[in-house]
């Protein structure tokens, strides 16, 4: 056809019914461009031509062959059969069948040579063809059959057979199709050009070709989402500043460890290294720290907020509830009061100087009566390094205190919720902003920091994700993960409960709290509906109280301000309560040492990954810990991605389950992580995550030499 290109409407090229071409627009096909890059989603392969002799029989194969004797009969219920004679190269004759299809006694005819696929069957010892599929053989080439046959995603009337027609007449204006992949990636990482691999795509020769035209989309979709990433984080990096340096001080870390009960791991020490080693630079870091449930991210935090102190900058440390917040504010204080005890008891010169008679009684009592209290309030009295809390529930007049002392570099350390960062909050010398157990480090955050003076930024998660799936979906960040579980804690015992098992589950529920122990019971969200969502909670506490009718049941919802969820949360703590009813509030980080049960209800709508984060929330003391899952039916029940919950403990491998049954998008908890689930595959293979990584280095590297070369 004359001036046909890839821009011209399908209307102009393909002759066919509106109806087809309405089907095509409904999935914004509307050029020739547009149609060849419709991929089919998966390939048949028919490449093997059988003969009459060789097929089996009930398998479905292709043979090729003539038609003779079609006929259109009436069976005597009415029902229109057409019958033909199957003449194959051997001189081999079948009988073929087609029910209540009439019509296709107008498209063949006797003599026409087809090549037929479908099934032979047997039928009162008799064999024959019963209603295959037909290919006229006009051109020496098969499309239909006689190849891997690629099956397009259908569209209501545009069937996959329709598209592979429409797609052989397009056929040479694939060299057409423009490349997206630089030249010297695509020869240095051996990838078929863009045109090759769609061509593999429709017309493949054999399955290693399409294999590679899959690995090639697959590696530019990653070397895309990591070129954006490295972009990012060159721009945040792109400001050098020396304030930022703060050269390593060995002596600090190793007596802090010295300080601690317990050893270190060897990720925690690694950990710690590799953040001090960002932070000696003169650009901000941007790292995340990932380790399951219980892997000891808090001590990492410390002991970088101890080095930050000793230099002189000034830290924050945000969570994403009050709660957290203050549990963070009595664990850091006391882990960095320790260290200061130890510095003055072995007579060493401290590094962080916290005032010895504010000792850890002192932040007991008044971080449980007073939220803004850990650090003594009349600090002329008090020149050395000063921790405080800010939150949602600060009082005003304290919050400006606060701000005075922030901005007048009083205080060294604060710990306090996002909103730490969002308010118009001015520091002196904000060196060091920790964000715990948040995902990534977003836009948003990035734009008010860099307003700070653009700090040094680690973010902290507990969701284990695979290697692949965190360098993909956080690029932006270097990478420091926290492999093994300190101390010798002990697997928690699980169970995937059916419906009919509860009542025997329940008896032993009540024989733990009758030694003393508690419980969480977590409810999934209905819908995302706050209201539903409290119903539930609502409907279960009830439904508890009755069956453990002499036990203290109590419930935290959506619903609640802050300060109600934290009077609960306390008086949990306190032992007031034997069990304790939610939703997934309690996901994050509390810390209930003598909760040893955890049942999560409607187990199936979570995911593995969310699961063992609830499971995190016991096993903290030397108390034996359950976690049972329930399911809403019994089928659920035997699903064996629940079963991988009793199999394995350990955060990474769940992820990576979760990450091939239900895709990243699932596993990231949220849709916008920016990573669609068609990389799903691509994903589980961590080669190709890094070869697409080090192409995007690479490419940056060079295109910034470019610019250098060319702007001199
Ligand atoms: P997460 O990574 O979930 O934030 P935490 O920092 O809260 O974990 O640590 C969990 C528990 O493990 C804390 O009680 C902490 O004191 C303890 N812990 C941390 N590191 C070690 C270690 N190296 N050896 C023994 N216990 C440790
Ligand atoms: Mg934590």
């Amino acid at each position: 056809m004359d001036n046909v290109h890839l821009q011209t409407s399908l209307h102009a090229v393909l002759r066919t019914r509106q109806e087809y071409l309405d089907a095509l627009a409904e999935l914004n096909i509307h050029t020739v461009e547009h149609l060849l890059l419709y991929l089919p989603r998966t390939h048949e392969d028919l490449s093997q031509m059988q003969t009459i002799r060789s097929a089996p029989l009930y398998e479905k194969v292709s043979i090729r062959g003539v038609i003779e004797n079609i006929k259109l009969v009436y069976t005597r219920s009415k029902k229109k059969i057409v019958t033909a004679l199957f003449t194959d190269r051997e001189g081999e004759c079948v009988e073929v069948i087609w029910f209540n299809q009439p019509h296709i006694k107008r498209m063949l005819k006797d003599g026409d040579e087809v090549a037929l696929t479908g099934k032979l069957v047997e039928n009162h010892h008799k064999v024959r063809f019963q209603s295959p599929a037909f290919e006229k053989v006009q051109q020496q080439n098969l499309l239909h059959a006689g190849r891997l046959v690629p099956i397009y995603p259908s569209h209501g009337i545009a069937g996959s057979k329709w598209l592979r027609e429409k797609i052989a007449l397009l056929k040479e204006y694939i060299d057409e199709i423009p490349e997206t992949l630089p030249e010297d990636i695509l020869q240095e990482e051996h990838l078929p050009k863009r045109s090759d691999a769609i061509r593999a795509f429709h017309f493949p020769d054999k399955p290693e070709e399409v294999q590679a035209a899959r690995d090639r989309f697959a590696f530019e979709e990653l070397f895309d989402i990591q070129k954006r990433a490295l972009e990012r984080k060159q721009q945040w990096q792109s400001q050098k500043d020396e304030r930022l340096c703060i050269t390593m001080n060995p002596d600090l870390i190793k007596t802090f460890f010295a300080s601690l009960k317990f050893t270190p791991t060897k990720s925690q020490k690694i950990a710690i290294y590799e953040i001090l080693k960002d932070m000696e630079k003169d650009v901000p870091m941007s790292r995340l720290l990932e380790g399951d449930v219980g892997s000891g991210k808090t001590l990492v935090a410390v002991a970088t907020i101890a080095h930050t102190i000793a230099h002189g900058g000034q830290c924050a440390l945000m969570a994403p509830t009050e709660v957290l917040a203050k549990q963070h504010a009595i664990t850091v204080s006391r882990l960095l009061m320790s260290f200061y005890n130890y510095c003055t008891k072995k007579d060493l010169p401290p590094f962080v100087t916290i005032s010895p008679c504010h000792g850890e009684g002192f932040c007991k009592s008044k971080i449980v009566t007073n939220h803004h209290g850990l650090i003594p309030q009349d600090d002329t009295s008090f020149p050395l390094s000063t921790i405080s809390l800010l939150t949602g529930s600060t009082p005003a007049s304290e919050k400006e205190s606060i701000k005075t002392k922030l901005k007048n570099g009083t205080i060294d350390l604060i710990i306090g919720t996002h909103a730490l960062i969002e308010d118009s909050i001015q520091f002196k010398n904000l060196l060091l902003v920790i964000i715990d157990e948040q995902h990534r480090f977003g836009v948003a955050q990035r734009s008010r920091l860099e307003e700070k003076g653009s700090p040094h930024v680690l973010a902290m998660t507990a969701t284990p994700i695979p290697r692949t799936l965190a360098l993909t979906a956080y690029g932006d960040h270097d990478l420091s993960v926290l492999l093994e579980k300190p101390g010798n804690r002990k697997d928690i015992h699980t169970k995937v409960v059916a419906p009919r098992d509860r009542p025997i589950i329940e008896r032993f529920i009540d024989k733990e709290i009758e030694e003393g122990r508690q419980v969480f019971v977590v409810c999934p969200l209905i819908q995302d509906s706050q209201e539903l969502d409290t119903k539930n909670v609502q409907a279960e506490l009830s439904r508890l109280q009755s069956t453990f009718s002499n036990r203290s049941v109590t419930s935290l919802h959506g619903r609640m301000t802050p300060k109600e969820k934290e009077k609960i949360m306390q008086s949990y703590k306190e032992k007031k309560f034997d069990i304790l009813v939610s939703t997934s509030v309690i996901e994050v980080g509390i810390d209930v040492p003598n909760a040893t049960i955890m049942i999560i209800e409607g187990a199936e709508r979570f995911g593995l990954a969310q699961l063992h984060q609830f499971r995190g929330r016991i096993g903290r003391s030397d108390h034996k810990s359950h976690c049972f899952l329930f399911t809403t039916n019994p089928a659920q029940a035997k699903s064996a991605r629940l079963k991988a919950m009793e199999t394995h403990h350990d955060g990474f491998k769940l992820a990576e389950i979760d990450l091939s049954i239900r895709g990243p998008g699932e596993l990231l908890g949220y849709r916008q992580s920016g990573i669609p689930d068609t990389l799903r595959e691509s994903l589980l293979n961590p080669i190709l995550v890094m070869r697409a990584r080090r192409a995007a280095e690479k490419y940056l590297k060079m295109h910034k030499f470019r610019n250098i070369w060319h702007s001199s």
